[in-house]
């Protein structure tokens, strides 16, 4: 299955894209889409709406790990759009 992938091929997801839901990496890729042009690292012009009502990384922290070429790691997302832990399926 390839569902669009190739969207979420960037290095920013490339630590969470296995493991988070699709709809969360469309809200990311969305406010990712916003950064360039004016919130910078500004937290007062981000406002951080992203990262309160979602749980997940807002324009200014986004903002971060494309400066430091840094992926965003699955701390930054919260539980709830995390897909079932798979490790809890392997046979013992
Ligand atoms: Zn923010």
């Amino acid at each position: 299955m390839y569902l669009k992938a190739h969207k979420y091929q960037h290095y920013l997801y490339s630590n969470i894209i296995s493991f988070v839901a699709r709809h969360a990496l469309d809200v990311i890729s969305k406010e990712a889409r916003t950064v360039s042009e004016s919130v910078g690292l500004d937290k007062a012009i981000c406002r951080c709406v992203l990262r309160v009502t979602h749980g997940l990384p807002c324009a200014h922290e986004i903002v971060v790990h494309l400066l430091g070429n840094n992926p965003i790691t699955l701390d930054e997302v919260h539980p709830n759009w995390k897909k079932l832990n798979m490790t809890s399926l392997r046979p013992h």
